[in-house]
């Protein structure tokens, strides 16, 4: 097996995704900067200080995560490290006005080819990604995978009728509460192998997700993704966190 470890971060040409890449190659792994659109990933990876190259990569393309598993076997021959972090937080919009994406937030209003269209990105993806890239995850010796969530999925935080974000629970937080249940389940399924699955909430980090009205850095909303992304064998599984420390499911 090649000596430097290999990390695999999914929609790493820009936002949070980016910084984690960046990150991750200045802890000397090797990194791929997932992109759907190949172009963007290597502009991305060209301004990543470090061992970096661009992956294509949509989440939502079996052939194309497919394509991406074969690439990181032939090339690299090993991966330690996935950050599943590629999300949407609505469907594609073209045309659509502000109101009418906000209004699909909301459960009572959406269309079923919304909710489809974000949990096919936000929670299948990481379902498929995941699972592809397993083969190479159960070789490593210390296999990390990462999702990343959010507060607003916490079911505890949102059933809360004194939180005044609640009304927000909607088709996104939906899909991270999902993608929260996934964690869980790969945790406990993969325990045995030793590979160790956390959930890491960056904070309302600005970013594309939010028309960059998000109040914390790329920066800073990397770091509980790439803490988790590196813990030792002592480190935990199963678990859901914020740079403050656990979270509530
Ligand atoms: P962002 O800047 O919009 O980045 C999202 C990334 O995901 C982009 O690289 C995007 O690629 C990629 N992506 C979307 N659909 C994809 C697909 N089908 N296949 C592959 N890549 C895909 O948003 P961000 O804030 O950095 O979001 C990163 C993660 O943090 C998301 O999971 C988000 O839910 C989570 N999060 C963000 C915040 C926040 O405040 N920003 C808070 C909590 C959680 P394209 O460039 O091709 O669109």
């Amino acid at each position: 097996m090649p000596a430097t470890p290999v990390a695999l971060v999914t929609g790493a040409n820009k936002g949070i995704g980016l910084q984690i890449a960046k990150d991750l190659a200045a802890q000397d792994l090797a990194v791929l900067v997932g992109s759907r659109e190949l172009d963007r990933g290597e502009a991305a990876a060209k301004s990543i200080d470090g061992n970096a190259r661009a992956v294509q990569l949509d989440v939502t393309d079996q052939s194309s995560i497919a394509a991406a598993a074969e690439l990181i076997r032939v090339e690299f021959g090993r991966l330690d490290v996935l950050v599943n972090n590629a999300g949407i937080s609505h469907a594609p919009a073209p045309g659509r006005s502000m109101e009418e994406i906000v209004r699909a937030g909301r459960l009572s209003a959406a269309s079923l080819d919304e909710i489809r269209s974000v949990f096919e990105t936000n929670v299948f993806g990481i379902i498929a990604v995941t699972q592809a890239m397993l083969p190479l995850l159960r070789e490593a010796p210390a296999g990390r995978v990462v999702n990343v969530s959010s507060s607003g999925g916490s079911l505890t935080l949102n059933s809360d009728p004194a939180n005044p974000h609640r009304a927000m629970f909607g088709t996104y937080s939906v899909s991270k509460a999902a993608a929260n249940a996934v964690t869980v389940a790969f945790a406990a399924d993969l325990e045995a192998d030793g590979i160790k699955v956390n959930a890491a909430c960056p904070g309302f980090t600005g970013t594309d997700l939010n028309f960059f009205r998000g109040t914390r850095t790329v920066e800073q909303g990397a770091r509980e993704p790439v803490r988790l992304a590196l813990i030792g064998p002592d480190g935990p599984t199963g678990t859901f966190s914020n740079e403050d420390g656990p979270l509530p499911w």
